[in-house]
């Protein structure tokens, strides 16, 4: 029996994170039929490859998708609590996601898209009038060009570990946002755990940023953020300017790691250097972030907006909206683009 998802789809979302899925939550609402492709071996989206100790900033009732909210959860969930969500919300709703197809471009022509997957039985097309591109970040870490040649390991934060690889090794974790400071705070708090260093006296983590750490209040958590993205969300889709970020606010989260290692002493911001010569640490970790994974779509876009009517995307954070990254303010924006399919409205670019 065919389901209704893959009956001539009039729309094949590519990516099966969370923007996939709520994209498919408002899309089968609508009564859209649609495919979902996704190239990881099973549910979860970039949730699957986070590091070990990665906490959510948020609770769980701040964490939700839209029709089925995120199980309860004492604290801030890990990572694999997001995945056992996202594994259950696909099952809730009969979403039959096309794992694993690595889609590697998407052409158009005639008002038709085809978009042309490997898969493990070899290459498949789809075809459709909308497709609605979700891929996410996670595949496209970001390094910035630095002159200078670095001698030791380097890493990204898709490739972060946990602290265990670094023991008794000396580090650099460069980046000033909610990433770097994890990573630098596990590190450190690591290290002087098992006696590899301390406060003041050879911490052997160093932890670079281009500005000083603006930190959030201590009582405030990423509800903060959501509350603020969502205001901005909405007055930009009143038409109005966007008000941007409240930078006073701070940006990163004091999750219980980053507190406990600031408080000890071990969490100092050092400026960042001109050159990768003025780092000798023995590993080097970029949490610089990330850009959208738009690859396949390069050729319909046009400075990260397509060219023509029925491409779509949903997530990516600023290039989106305000919050269209995160699981809880990713709703709006899949909501408004499957209303969008559903209508055959398409904003023309
Ligand atoms: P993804 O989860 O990346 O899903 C995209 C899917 O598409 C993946 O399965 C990917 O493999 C697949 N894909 C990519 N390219 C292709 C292709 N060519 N063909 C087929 N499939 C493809 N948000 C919060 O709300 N709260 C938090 O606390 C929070 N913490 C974060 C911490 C970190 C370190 C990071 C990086 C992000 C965090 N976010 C948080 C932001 C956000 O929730 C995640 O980035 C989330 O994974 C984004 O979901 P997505 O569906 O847009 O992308």
């Amino acid at each position: 029996m065919t389901t209704p998802d893959t009956q001539q789809p009039t729309a094949v979302i590519v990516g099966g994170g969370q923007a996939g899925l709520a994209t498919a939550f408002y899309l089968r609402r609508a009564g859209v039929p649609f495919v979902i492709l996704d190239d990881q071996p099973g549910p979860g989206g970039a949730w699957r490859h986070a590091w070990p100790s990665l906490r959510l900033f948020s609770t769980a009732e701040f964490s939700n998708l839209p029709g089925r909210p995120m199980p309860r959860y004492d604290g801030f969930p890990p990572a694999t609590h997001v995945v056992d969500y996202l594994a259950s919300y696909e099952a809730r709703y009969g979403f039959t996601v096309e794992r694993p197809v690595h889609v590697t471009g998407v052409t158009w022509s005639a008002g038709r898209y085809t978009v042309h997957g490997m898969t493990d039985t070899g290459p498949r097309t789809w075809t459709a009038p909308h497709v609605v591109a979700a891929t996410g970040t996670w595949s496209a870490p970001f390094v910035p060009a630095l002159p200078g040649t670095f001698g030791g390991r380097q890493w990204h934060t898709v490739t972060y570990p946990g602290p265990a690889a670094f023991r008794g090794s000396t580090v650099a974790v460069v980046g000033g946002a909610n990433s770097g400071a994890q990573i630098a705070a596990e590190l450190a708090l690591a290290a002087a755990e098992s006696g590899d260093g301390g406060t003041g006296s050879g911490n052997p983590v160093t932890w670079y940023t281009r500005h000083p750490p603006r930190w959030m209040p201590d009582d405030v958590d990423g509800r903060a953020l959501f509350r603020r993205n969502r205001s901005r969300a909405l007055t930009v889709a009143r038409g109005e300017p966007d008000p941007g970020a409240d930078t006073s606010l701070g940006d990163i989260v004091m999750v219980p790691a980053v507190r406990r290692a600031r408080d000890a002493g071990l969490l100092t911001a050092t400026p960042m250097v001109d050159s990768l010569d003025d780092i000798a640490t023995d590993h080097l970790i970029w949490c610089t972030g990330f850009r959208p994974a738009l690859g396949p779509f390069r050729s319909l876009l046009s400075h990260g907006i397509p060219r023509q009517p029925g491409l779509h995307l949903v997530g990516y954070g600023d290039l989106v909206g305000p919050g269209a990254a995160t699981i809880t303010g990713v709703g709006m924006y899949a909501k408004q683009v499957a209303g969008e399919i559903a209508t055959g409205t398409a904003t023309q670019p």
